[in-house]
């Protein structure tokens, strides 16, 4: 027979982009009254600040290259932690239903009978894009708007290319930094003009954010230049001409050290996430 939960539960809570003032109010009021909060790289340490004194923080890291548990070991975690009868949050970065493996986790946790609840969070399309001036979809450039994952298999492109050039739309590539070259040279190839806008955010929402624009034709080289640190978030589309207009955020620069590390809001956030 399957342990009963004694009265655990795990609340799956996404955690936004960065800025703390981006989370829910549910989301704010559970991390307040956790017994254990599992979190990822993707979190600051600004949203961390709502973890109640007396909760365990268990990190459960993730970046790229370098899993501290892995999803399995999480998983099992969970369970664990729920069945002992404790309020568990899994705090994770954005919203938990985007290219969050939220839902693996929830299915575990369903195959155990542990009693789960989701909150959303918002997600780096969105909480990334408005903080760079850049409308996800536009009367006069986009009509629609794809997401996709970046994060190229052994650097082959499995991405739908016919898909991703479609006119009239904004692409948003989330963990493409990696492979930002092989893809503007696939959209190239595969019918997109090398002029075709391309914007790529750093730490968008927090003091750290960086935005550089180009094309596709010139971009891979800018963003070497810049020294671009992931997280980025890639936005492919003519949607990214608004930014010089609509660029309303203006990361305080005063919150920096030189380096641009140490922010209060300080996730730096390379120390964030998985490219
Ligand atoms: N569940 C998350 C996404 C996790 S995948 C969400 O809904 O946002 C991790 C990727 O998200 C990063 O590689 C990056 O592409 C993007 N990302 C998340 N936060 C970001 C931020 N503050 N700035 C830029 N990109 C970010």
């Amino acid at each position: 027979m399957k342990p009963k939960s004694l009265g655990g539960k795990v609340y799956l809570v996404g955690a936004g982009p960065g800025d703390p003032a981006l989370l829910t109010l549910r989301a704010v009021r559970l991390l307040e009254k956790a017994d254990v909060v599992v979190y990822d790289h993707l979190v600051s340490s600004a949203v961390l600040g709502f973890v109640a004194q007396t909760a365990e923080r268990i990190y459960a890291g993730k970046r790229r290259n370098e899993h501290t548990m892995r999803q399995e070991q999480i998983n099992a975690l969970l369970v664990k932690l729920a069945q002992e009868g404790k309020q568990v949050v899994r705090l994770k970065g954005g919203d938990p239903f985007i290219f969050g493996r939220g839902g693996e986790e929830l299915e575990t946790l369903a195959a155990h009978d542990v009693p789960f609840e989701v909150v959303p969070g918002v997600t780096a399309a969105s909480g990334v894009s408005s903080y760079a001036g850049i409308p996800l979809t536009h009367r006069d450039h986009a009509q629609s708007c794809l997401f996709v994952t970046g994060h190229l298999k052994d650097g082959t492109a499995d991405l739908d290319w016919p898909n991703m050039v479609r006119p009239n739309q904004t692409v948003v590539i989330y963990m493409g930094l990696g492979g930002l070259p092989e893809i503007c040279r696939q959209m190239m190839l595969h019918g997109a003009s090398p002029s075709l806008p391309i914007a790529v955010v750093q730490d968008g929402s927090i003091a750290t954010q960086k935005v550089v624009t180009g094309t596709l034709a010139d971009m891979p080289e800018r963003v070497a230049k810049a020294g671009l640190k992931s997280p980025c978030l890639t936005l492919i589309g003519n949607v990214v001409k608004l930014h010089h207009t609509l660029a309303w955020y203006k990361p305080d620069s005063s919150d920096k050290t030189a380096d641009g590390t140490n922010a209060p809001v300080s996730l730096r956030l390379e120390e964030m996430v998985n490219v």
